[in-house]
C-alpha cells in the first residue's frame, strides 16, 4: 500500500499503539495505561491508518481519544460497580468491627462509596456512627424477614424529601434496594450532625475498601494494623 498523503486537512499528531492480537478481522491494541480497544480492520481501512515500522498502527490524536477514552470510562465503571459489591456485601462485617471502625482512624476515614448532596464521599465511620446514634433513620426493618437491617446508601430530592434507599439485612443477609420513602430530609440532616461532630480535619485514609474487607475478615486475625 503506497503512503496517502491527505491535502485537505491539517496534519494531525498520531499516536502510535501496539498491537497485541490480531484475528484476522480484528485488531487488538493496548496502549501505556494497559487499556485496550478491539477495533475491526475495516475501521482501520475507512480511516486511512497506516502502521509504523515497528508494526504498531498510528491513531490521529482525536481518533486515540475517543476509542481509548471510551475504555478509560468504561474500565472506570467496572472499578465503580465492582466497589459498590465489596461495600454492599459487607455491610455486617462493618457493622460487626463497628468499635474498631470507630476507634481506628484508618479504618474510620476510609472512604465509601456512598456520596450524600453536599457532602461528597462518606467515610466508614460516619456510616457506623449514622447506624448507631440514628437508629430510627438508619436501623430498618428487613422488608424479607422483618429482622435487623441496615441503610447503607440513599439518594433522593432536597426539594420535595422524597428518596429511594437500600439496606443489607444483619439476620437473612438480603440486600434490598430502590426502597422508597419520604426521608432524603431526615438521612441528610443525619449525616451533616455527624459530620460536624466528627471534623475530617485533614485526615485521609491510604486503605481502601476492599484493604479493610481484608483485613477485617475473621481469616486473616493475625493481621495487624
Ligand atoms: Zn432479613
Amino acid at each position: 500500500m503506497t503512503a496517502k498523503t491527505n491535502r485537505q486537512k491539517p496534519a494531525e499528531a498520531a499516536i502510535a499503539v501496539p498491537i497485541v492480537r490480531y484475528d484476522g478481522s480484528e485488531y487488538t491494541l493496548q496502549n501505556e495505561e494497559r487499556l485496550q480497544v478491539c477495533i475491526d480492520r475495516s475501521l482501520i481501512i475507512d480511516n486511512g491508518l497506516t502502521f509504523d515500522l515497528q508494526n504498531r498502527l498510528l491513531i490521529p490524536e482525536s481518533l486515540y481519544d475517543i476509542w481509548f477514552g471510551r475504555a478509560r470510562e468504561a474500565q472506570r465503571c467496572k472499578a465503580e460497580k465492582h466497589r459498590w459489591k465489596v461495600y454492599s456485601e459487607h455491610i455486617p462485617l462493618f457493622w460487626h468491627h463497628r468499635e474498631q471502625i470507630l476507634s481506628d482512624p484508618k479504618l474510620f476515614f476510609t472512604e465509601t462509596p456512598l456520596r450524600v448532596y453536599g457532602f461528597g464521599e462518606i467515610c466508614l465511620g460516619i456510616l457506623v456512627k449514622a447506624w448507631i446514634d440514628y437508629p430510627n433513620t438508619f436501623y430498618k426493618p428487613c422488608p424479607k424477614c422483618k429482622g435487623r437491617s441496615l441503610v447503607f446508601s440513599f439518594s433522593g430530592s432536597p426539594m420535595s424529601g422524597m428518596s429511594s434507599h437500600s439496606v443489607h439485612c444483619l439476620d437473612c443477609g438480603t440486600v434490598t434496594s430502590g426502597i422508597s420513602g419520604g426521608e432524603f430530609g431526615a438521612f441528610r440532616a443525619a449525616i451533616r450532625y455527624i459530620i460536624q461532630a466528627n471534623p475530617v480535619s485533614g485526615y485521609s485514609s491510604t486503605l481502601s475498601l476492599n484493604d479493610i474487607v481484608t483485613r477485617l475478615d475473621p481469616c486473616n486475625k493475625d493481621f495487624i494494623f
